[in-house]
């Protein structure tokens, strides 16, 4: 699934062009990938996007007038795409959007599942959708940080994955971060130093900016991660090959050497006992 660096990227890339043109015609859209019916999404036509905005793993695109707000969660599949005039686009995208003069927003899900979601809402409806979010992973900082390992008796993957309590943050970036934070998946939350809470704020920072740098110049998955998904390949720092542990629906990759002081991780599976 796209995490804060790839929405981040596109959100860059889409913020100028969204707001170009006037809407001309929004829709159709597969009837599983729009989630709201009222506003219809013609309610859009005529209007303008004052441009792309994002919110955790979510991009959204209010109105300039300030009335609508269209809300995009791509989930794993789902891809956006601007399209010049002319540009050749998919034949039945999951949704649509075409501007004045031609140019066109579309969505796309590779697969048959559509799980990607387009929602049309008002201002207040996007506020209350968006309200469970935890704050934003980039810039977090060591003191909102440390107040949230605090009281959170959870290991530190899962933590940093729960977009309730920090969001931005998928399975790829949790084991980028951590690694280069040199601390255990499974390092309880609560335990952590001082030291320990101030290199985790640096480093999710630090690999966040990474991965966007990395993501703006259209670095594909294999160039961008240095750990995830880089199973018995040498560690970029000691070169140890990185391990691999199922722990919950996920799995983890890591660095022996580096995180767990040699140690490997077994699959414990104590999310149960953990909620
Ligand atoms: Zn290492």
């Amino acid at each position: 699934m796209p995490e804060l660096p790839e929405m981040e990227a596109w959100r860059r890339q889409l913020d100028e062009p969204v707001r170009a043109f006037p809407i001309a015609k929004a829709g159709p859209a597969h009837v599983a990938t729009l989630k709201t019916f009222d506003p219809p999404l013609s309610a859009l036509e005529g209007r303008r996007f004052e441009g792309a905005r994002r919110r955790a793993k979510r991009l959204y695109f209010p109105t300039d007038d300030g009335e609508l707000v269209l809300l995009v969660h791509l989930m794993t599949a789902g891809r956006l795409k601007y399209l010049r005039a002319g540009e050749k686009g998919p034949k039945a995208p999951a949704f649509r959007l075409e501007f004045e003069g031609g140019a066109q927003l579309v969505l796309t899900e590779a697969g048959s599942k559509k799980r990607a979601g387009v929602w049309l809402l008002t201002p207040e409806q996007a506020e209350a959708e968006l309200a469970h979010l935890g704050p934003d992973a980039l810039g977090l900082g060591a003191d909102a940080l440390g107040e949230i390992c605090a009281r959170e008796p959870r290991r530190l993957h899962s933590l940093l994955r729960d977009q309730r309590v920090i969001a931005g943050i998928g399975r790829a970036w949790a084991n980028e971060i951590l690694h280069h934070a040199r601390l255990s998946p499974y390092a309880l939350a609560r335990d952590l130093n001082p030291e320990q809470v101030e290199r985790l704020a640096q480093s999710i920072d630090v690999e966040l900016e990474r991965g966007l740098e990395l993501r703006e110049r259209g670095a594909n998955d294999k160039r961008t991660y240095r750990v995830h998904d880089k199973l018995h390949e040498p560690c970029y720092v000691c070169g140890t090959p990185i391990a691999r542990v199922d722990f919950e629906e996920h799995t983890i990759y890591y660095c022996p050497e580096c995180q767990t002081g040699g140690r490997v991780l077994k699959d414990r599976r104590l999310s149960r006992l953990l909620r």
